[in-house]
């Protein structure tokens, strides 16, 4: 046999073998965002050879497979159930089957279900591993234009809006590109809730990535909650925001009372002036009231 034969040969033994479907292991495998096209070949090969798949929703998952004329056995693991399911599917893990962990779309245990089925088999010694694919908050970031160097995910962010408020204040000090996940109807909220803790950095709204109508808007929070009073925002959205810079800082070296003095002289009320400077500074307004009553 030539060198390049049999290094040939070498290669096909090798990937075979890391490519065997194992026994008593979890596989957490990542499906399109959009486009069917990218679900990988070991993908489909894991979920034609494990003995099970567990699914976000055991309805798009049937259709995912039944497109791929993969017919395999399913049970249902999501939000509600986990806790009794993942017991279910540990048991049979250690009794030597194998299972596929599918969500709705996208990387399993990325604001999906599969974070605690992932530790319940951590606890327990049961294998897990990973068939890689799309992830909608990578993708955006990749697509953002904005610093991917260093990155903070932080998933849904809607809420009560107290509490969305709160962590958007606390937030704002980030000096990491910043990703947000978003459902439509709560994008006009959030972006106004962005645009008064963060004032006007750049953004990239990724929207429907990979798909038909794929969309991605680079611009400033003050222009996108223009944009968006106007047009109903619709599809799913990956919000890509721009880390907080040192010339934000600018007041880095003055006191409270000078700060919101530097405001009021840019014309600005006491009442707007004290919520820019909480805003700058990642505080409740109150705090600022109280410091500057208290002068
Ligand atoms: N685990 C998934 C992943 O790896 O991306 C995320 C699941 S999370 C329940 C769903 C959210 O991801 C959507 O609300 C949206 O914010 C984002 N997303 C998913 N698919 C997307 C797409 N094609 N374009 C933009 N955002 C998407």
């Amino acid at each position: 046999m030539s060198g390049a034969r049999e290094r040939d040969s070498m290669y096909v033994k090798d990937s075979e073998l890391k490519n065997k479907t194992e026994p008593g292991t979890l596989y957490l495998v990542a499906t399109p965002i959009g486009n069917l096209s990218d679900i990988s070949e070991r993908a489909l090969k894991v979920l034609r050879e494990v003995d099970f798949v567990a699914a976000e929703d055991t309805r798009n998952t049937g259709k995912l497979l039944s497109f791929f004329g993969i017919s395999k056995p399913m049970v249902s693991y999501y939000q509600h159930n986990r806790a009794e399911r993942g017991e279910a599917i540990c048991r049979r893990l250690e009794a030597g089957e194998a299972c596929a962990l599918v969500t709705d779309a996208g990387t399993p245990a990325i604001s999906d279900p599969g974070e605690e089925l992932v530790k319940q088999c951590a606890d327990r010694n049961i294998k897990v591993t990973f068939i890689p694919g799309a992830c909608a908050a990578i993708a955006g970031l990749a697509l953002s234009g904005l610093f991917t160097g260093r990155f903070a995910f932080e998933g849904f962010i809607s809420g009560a809006k107290s509490e969305r408020r709160a962590r958007l204040s606390e937030l704002s000090a980030e000096e990491r590109t910043l990703i947000l996940y978003e459902a439509p109807h709560h994008l006009r909220e959030t972006l106004k809730d962005l645009y008064s803790a963060f004032g006007d950095r750049k953004i990239a709204l990724c929207r429907e990535l990979t798909k038909l109508n794929e969309e991605i808007i680079r611009t400033t929070l003050g222009k996108a909650v223009e944009y968006y009073g106007e047009i109903q925002p619709r599809g799913e959205y990956v919000i890509v925001i721009e880390g907080r810079r040192e010339e934000d800082r600018f007041w880095a070296s003055m006191t409270v009372a000078e700060h919101v003095r530097f405001y009021m002289d840019g014309g600005m009320t006491k009442n707007d002036a004290v919520k820019a400077v909480a805003r700058d500074r990642g505080v409740k307004k109150n705090e600022i009231y109280m410091m500057v009553i208290e002068k």
